[in-house]
């Protein structure tokens, strides 16, 4: 973390006041800002999926994008070409030379207007050529979270839900792959993200996303939230922004899963105390699938298993150890880590 140059231009001072850093403090502090300021350097990733490993490809020229305010990112394209975005999946074909900028949107917004037989595929995005007229853009590729190895693509329909003044629209796509649809940049641009037609039965690749709860339980005791998402960075940036009333740390465990829209079951091992045995999980709105959560009065280690809501399929399952917990007397920032994380200003908030 760049951010950390704040901190380690601050240890003059510390020193000063006889306050010195050993390096697992320091370690913990990066820890700390980590939860208080977002996963700054969040970077799209292709879904490890064994199945649909092999159609996945790197797209044309990487690109990082130069971060604005409030989320935007903007990206020069130097000249005709395709161009693929690290931060966000997002790939661009250019006939020439073109600035565009563009930024992550929530669902909460357009999910209405996504119904039955369609359902959400992928994140939504706004997206604006700044210095050309929008025909600069040949394509977008969006990326989608469904798992479409073995599915007969004749059977799927995927589409673009583009969404323009008051009248959203589903768009065709020019082609799919297994991580992205190719969408033809039509006169305008504006939001837009993947969906998918009678899809309800195809899997998404998802995330068993594991945090460890630092507000709650007292000495000697840990809890845990689990959170069920689609490889969608919308519906992640929706999770993390109902996280911010406490304080959570990501458990670093292996959280990819399949995730179809049904009902699924943690159980723990210790038992735990389990609030929400089951849960719904839906691509149509997080905010309806809440979360797991397990508290534990004995030391790890925890082995979690999300099943199938009354079967005995497996759809994920993690062993926690006690190195992968921060544990009870770390809980507690030290004023060190506290005013560091006061007073750290330039840190960047916002998830692209
Ligand atoms: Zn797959």
């Amino acid at each position: 973390m760049s951010n950390l140059s704040s901190s380690s231009s601050s240890s003059s001072e510390e020193e000063e006041d006889g306050d010195s850093v050993s390096r697992e403090e320091l370690r913990d502090m990066m820890k700390l800002m980590k939860i208080e300021c977002g996963e700054e350097d969040e970077v799209y990733s292709r879904p490890c999926c064994e199945k649909c490993k092999h159609v996945q490809q790197s797209h044309g020229k990487k690109i990082i994008p130069e971060r604005l305010s409030r989320g935007r990112l903007q990206a020069q394209l130097e000249g005709e070409g395709t161009y693929e975005c690290e931060l966000t999946g997002l790939i661009f074909e250019a006939s020439e030379r073109v600035l565009v900028a563009y930024s992550l949107l929530s669902w909460s917004k357009f999910n209405t207007v996504v119904q039955n037989p369609w359902m959400i595929a992928g994140p939504i995005f706004n997206v604006h050529v700044v210095d050309r007229d929008a025909s600069a853009l040949k394509s977008v590729q969006l990326p989608h979270s469904l798992c479409l190895a073995g599915q007969e693509k004749e059977k799927l329909v995927l589409g673009v839900l583009h969404v323009t003044g008051q009248d959203p629209v589903i768009e065709d796509v020019l082609q799919s792959s297994g991580s992205h649809v190719k969408w033809t940049v039509s006169s305008r641009l504006s939001p837009v993200g993947a969906v998918a037609r009678d899809a309800q039965r195809v899997a998404h690749h998802g995330a068993a996303m594991l945090y460890e709860d630092l507000d709650s339980g007292g000495l000697d005791a840990h809890v845990l939230r689990l959170y069920l998402a689609s490889c969608n960075s919308s519906h992640v940036k929706d999770m993390k922004s109902q996280m911010k009333k406490g304080r959570f740390r990501a458990v670093d465990i292996n959280t990819f899963c399949l995730l179809l829209e049904q009902n699924y079951s943690l159980m723990s091992e210790p038992s735990g105390e389990l609030h929400s045995q089951h849960l719904p999980f839906t691509v149509q709105s997080l905010m309806f699938c809440g979360f797991f959560e397990a508290y534990y009065e004995q030391p790890p280690p925890f082995t979690l298993n999300l099943k199938v809501h009354r079967s005995d399929v497996t759809a994920w399952t993690a062993t926690i150890h006690q190195g992968d917990l921060l544990g009870s007397t770390d809980k507690e920032p030290s004023a060190l880590a506290q005013q560091l994380l006061l007073g750290s200003s330039n840190f960047t908030l916002q998830m692209p």
